[in-house]
């Protein structure tokens, strides 16, 4: 179908913000026949997907493992486009390594004798309880992504709907503790129940529907978009602009304004402004309601409720490009530190900054040699840490020692020689975050995934008081991760659809 022919009625709308959900939003609208503007803050879009190109190499900011491709997919197919002509995935394989200080190591896939071969050589006793956790799994993946991960949760009653549900999950057990029910090595405990790590959550606090990652994975593959998630980004931008889309970069909008209790534009800092049907703010959820907001007392009320939530911790993250290439390392590793639970606490509760740390390693060109020049490799390493709530430190002074300390610790677990290859380098702290896209306290991935901040108790696709209000990305149902966005975007779209109709 042409852009030409794409039904666009009187209807409008504005998105403020281009990351994943808000892209995902402006699409499903725009398709959906209401002329849709998206406002972006920054130069360019893709919010935690934001990108660098420095010395030849490209640097992303944020997500590098890309799941569940038809929920992308979907996004081409409501207009009949095919997303594979604008971005190539490449599958990844294995999905991670992880290796512990010991030297162990275990390669995680979807490939079932890999998968047994690979526990039995760590706990040959853990492979059969390896089997009922993917049953676990596979059933909480069914009721809480398939089910509801799309689905908005505005009132008591739906949460009430999903109870029978999340009873049947135990859901008010932990992932780890659910993990450990069919699994004794620790070191597998830890491979089955790191993963709430890559969307904000506590192994040890976040709710056991999390589980579900493992099976998501297991179905949809680990992917890797070609050039870089920047480039799937671009691809987003692709398909909204060919349906007539418009997108306004480097603009950030300072006030939503209103009317009593409706919504009748937006204002941006460059002075521009204007007039919608309905906002829907894919921007912080603090930063929407607390700022863009302030001069509505519904505003007020809920910056104020907001910030007495739990919000998950920020990330420091290492970029590198170095001279060589290193096809021994895989594109995903997790080196483990000395401690799982006291590190965990330390971040989660504690707020300190340990001497210790678990590392997620990046390393796209092995993958695909195009991030870097010829012959040289880009990585990142990146760590949790406290957010800036619970660690109020000044990250001008503390970033370089990190910084130090985490490139020494890749250089004795993995490349030896790693000070002198490097080529270029810089960080990305939790002060970063709150700068660049108005991240409240720093946090990497907006509220806690715990029970009590998640689906009706998580931020809702649609305003309660005000009518032509709504909210996409990871402070709402059902939160962070790219699935996640996509999956509120969906949620958000339904919603304003049906009421702009
Ligand atoms: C380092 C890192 C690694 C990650 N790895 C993965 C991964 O491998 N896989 C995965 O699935 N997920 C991963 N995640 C999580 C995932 O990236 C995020 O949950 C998701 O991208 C968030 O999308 P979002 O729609 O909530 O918007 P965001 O990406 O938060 O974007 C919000 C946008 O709003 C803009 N904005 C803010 N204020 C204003 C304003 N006033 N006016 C206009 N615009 C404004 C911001 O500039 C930003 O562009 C990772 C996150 C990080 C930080």
């Amino acid at each position: 179908m042409s852009a030409a022919a794409l039904p666009v009625g009187k209807r409008s709308a504005c998105v403020i913000g281009a990351g994943f959900g808000g892209l995902a939003l402006a699409i499903r609208l725009q398709a959906g026949g209401v002329q849709t503007t998206l406002v972006e803050g920054r130069d360019k879009p893709g919010g935690r997907a934001y990108f660098w190109e420095k010395d030849g190499f490209t640097f992303d900011a944020g997500p590098t493992v890309i799941t569940d491709p038809p929920c992308l997919e979907e996004l081409w197919a409501l207009t009949g486009h095919r997303m594979a002509d604008d971005i190539e995935l490449m599958p990844v394989m294995p999905f991670y390594r992880l290796n512990w200080p010991d030297s162990v190591q275990f390669d995680y896939s979807n490939d079932d004798a890999a998968m047994n071969a690979e526990i039995a050589r760590i706990e040959p006793g853990d492979v059969a309880g390896y089997r009922d956790f993917l049953h676990y799994s596979a059933g909480v993946y069914e009721e809480g992504y398939v089910k509801l991960g799309h689905k908005p949760f505005l009132d008591f009653t739906s949460m009430i709907k999903a109870a029978p549900a999340l009873a049947k999950y135990q859901a008010w057990r932990s992932v780890y503790s659910i993990v450990s029910k069919y699994i004794q090595s620790e070191k597998l405990r830890e491979a089955f129940s790191f993963h709430t790590l890559l969307v904000g959550g506590n192994p040890m606090t976040t709710s056991s529907i999390y589980a579900l990652i493992h099976k998501l994975e297991k179905d949809g593959g680990v992917w890797w978009a070609k050039g870089g998630t920047n480039r799937l980004v671009a691809a987003l931008v692709t398909q909204f602009e060919r349906i007539g889309g418009q997108v306004r970069l480097g603009d950030p909008v300072s006030r939503i304004a209103s009317l009593g209790d409706r919504i009748t534009g937006v204002e941006t800092a460059s002075g521009w402004s204007g007039s919608f049907d309905a906002v829907a703010s894919n921007a912080d959820i603090v930063h929407s309601y607390r700022d863009l907001l302030a001069d509505n007392p519904r505003g007020r009320r809920m910056g104020k409720s907001l910030r007495k939530k739990r919000f998950s911790p920020g990330l420091f993250v290492v970029h590198f490009g170095v001279e060589g290439t290193w096809p021994g390392i895989p594109h995903h590793m997790i080196l483990f530190g000395p401690r799982y639970k006291g590190l965990l606490d330390d971040i989660y509760e504690h707020g300190v900054l340990p001497q210790d740390f678990s590392i997620y390693l990046h390393h796209p060109t092995v993958t695909d040699p195009s991030m870097a020049p010829d012959g040289m490799s880009t990585f990142y390493a990146l760590v949790p840490v406290a957010n800036q709530g619970k660690l109020p430190i000044d990250w001008d002074q503390v970033g370089p020692v990190l910084e130090q300390r985490i490139l020494d610790e890749v250089g004795r677990r993995l490349i030896p020689d790693i000070h002198s290859r490097i080529v270029t380098k810089f960080h990305y702290a939790p002060a970063d975050f709150s700068r660049d896209l108005n991240a409240y306290l720093g946090s990497a991935f907006s509220l806690e995934p715990i029970l009590t901040q998640s689906a009706w108790f998580r931020g809702h696709n649609r305003d309660d008081v005000i009518p032509n209000l709504y909210l996409v990305g990871a402070g709402t149902h059902p939160g962070a991760g790219i699935p996640g966005v996509v999956g509120s975007a969906k949620a958000t779209a339904g919603l304003m659809l049906e009421d702009l109709k």
